[in-house]
């Protein structure tokens, strides 16, 4: 079975089959890693990260085959990726560090130990692995293997179909011991025999006990969100509207206003060629959706695009830390060359969630009610 379908006609399917026989055991069975194809969480990440669906229509599909209470543990994992997001939005430099540390780790081929050997070669072959795992994998890496946390966090970023600035490094972080500070996850046999439902039982094979000693590092304040402005969807002459992996499905918001538009879809190659046949093929899928969108695999071609089309007010999705595909300098003159104005636009998902995200998730969890009110689902 293929694990991750390339068209929303059948992604939206596998959604509500899901939502409807497996959402309702999701908080009882989502730390088991029973191996592939993982019909017991929802494969949902590559989505959720270029949004080619959103949350709120996942979360209007699950509620609409469940009642609310009996799946908050599933709405509260969606609310953790925005979580990560709106934190790192409020401690850039910690992306930064991450950025600017070497990381010349290569793995060896087989380590031994085979539970270790059996992931890498998972997210080799499918780019995906179940959290659990992710969590395993990382403790080994880093605590039993010796490797630095940035290193794997990067094997990651090369591999992933879901791969997320935040969610990565906080995670990577987080197993370290140092996104709470000096306490790390560490994989124990017995805790992979029980998930892995005996698939796995590294006994003796890992190492079990460390003592960590990290001074928590100030170096710099949490910066508070500032919302840029919210826009008034009134009917701009030559709206124009780029699509990129930050956000495929902006433009509902602009038909859900009547508004005309029209569309490009950017994306470059990516070197990993399993990663890049996938964002490949759900692009395919929107351009057979929408007949009237352009595909630009460049920042010429994206210029020629607003030239041809007259693009007087231009509209791109918000770009959180570690996202930077058009808000740079070079671009942004351009626009200015051309006398085109451009908004960054946020969603209001983010908007809402991001100023409770800037401390611990228990605190912000506590908004999750209210942000699920206020998106009216
Ligand atoms: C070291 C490490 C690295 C990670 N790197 C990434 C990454 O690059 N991109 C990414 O999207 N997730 C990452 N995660 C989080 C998590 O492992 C994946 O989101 C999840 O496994 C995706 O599978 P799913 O869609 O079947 O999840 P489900 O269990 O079905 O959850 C539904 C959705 O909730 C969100 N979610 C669930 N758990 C988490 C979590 N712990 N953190 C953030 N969001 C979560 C995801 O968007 C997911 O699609 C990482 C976790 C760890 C421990």
């Amino acid at each position: 079975m293929k694990m991750f379908p390339t068209t929303r006609s059948k992604l939206i399917k596998n959604l509500i089959n899901f939502s409807e026989k497996e959402l309702l055991s999701y908080s009882k069975k989502r730390n088991f890693d029973f191996g592939t194809p993982h019909k017991n969480v929802s494969k949902l990440s590559p989505y959720l990260r270029t949004r080619f669906i959103n949350e709120e229509e996942i979360l209007k599909i699950a509620i609409s085959k469940n009642n609310i209470k009996n799946i908050e543990k599933f709405i509260e994992e969606i609310f953790w990726r925005t979580y990560w997001r709106g934190w790192l939005e409020s401690h850039p430099w910690i992306y930064d560090e991450y950025l600017n540390i070497g990381k010349d780790q290569t793995l060896p081929k087989k380590t031994g130990i085979k539970c270790f050997d059996y992931w890498k070669e998972e997210l080799l072959d499918t780019g995906y692995l179940h959290n659990h795992s992710r969590m395993w994998f990382a403790s080994i890496w880093i605590f039993t293997l010796g490797y630095s946390w940035q290193s794997g966090a990067d094997f990651f970023k090369r591999n992933l179909l879901d791969f997320c600035p935040a969610s990565n490094t906080l995670g990577w972080r987080w197993v370290a011991g140092l996104q709470t500070i000096n306490k790390p996850y560490l994989a124990m046999s017995d805790n992979i025999n029980y998930f892995t439902n005996g698939r796995f039982n590294p006994i003796g094979q890992l190492n079990e006990k460390v003592n960590l000693n990290y001074i928590e590092q100030r170096n710099g304040h949490v910066l508070p969100f500032v919302k840029p402005d919210k826009i008034e969807f009134k009917n701009f002459d030559n709206l124009g509207i780029i699509l990129n992996k930050n956000d495929l499905t902006l433009h509902y918001i602009f038909d859900n206003n009547q508004m005309t538009y029209d569309c490009c879809v950017y994306s470059i190659k990516h070197e990993n060629k399993l990663i890049d046949d996938f964002h490949k093929k759900i692009i395919q899928d929107i351009l057979k959706n929408n007949k009237n969108f352009e595909f630009t695999e460049n920042h010429n071609q994206i210029i020629d695009w607003l030239i041809k089309k007259k693009i007087k007010q231009l509209i791109l999705p918000y770009e959180t830390v570690g996202n930077t595909i058009f808000n740079n300098d070079k671009f942004k003159n351009k626009l200015k060359e051309l006398n085109i104005k451009h908004i960054f636009f946020l969603r209001d998902w983010d908007r809402n969630a991001f100023p409770y995200a800037t401390k611990g998730f228990f605190n912000f969890k506590k908004n999750i009610p209210n942000l699920i009110n206020l998106a009216n689902i």
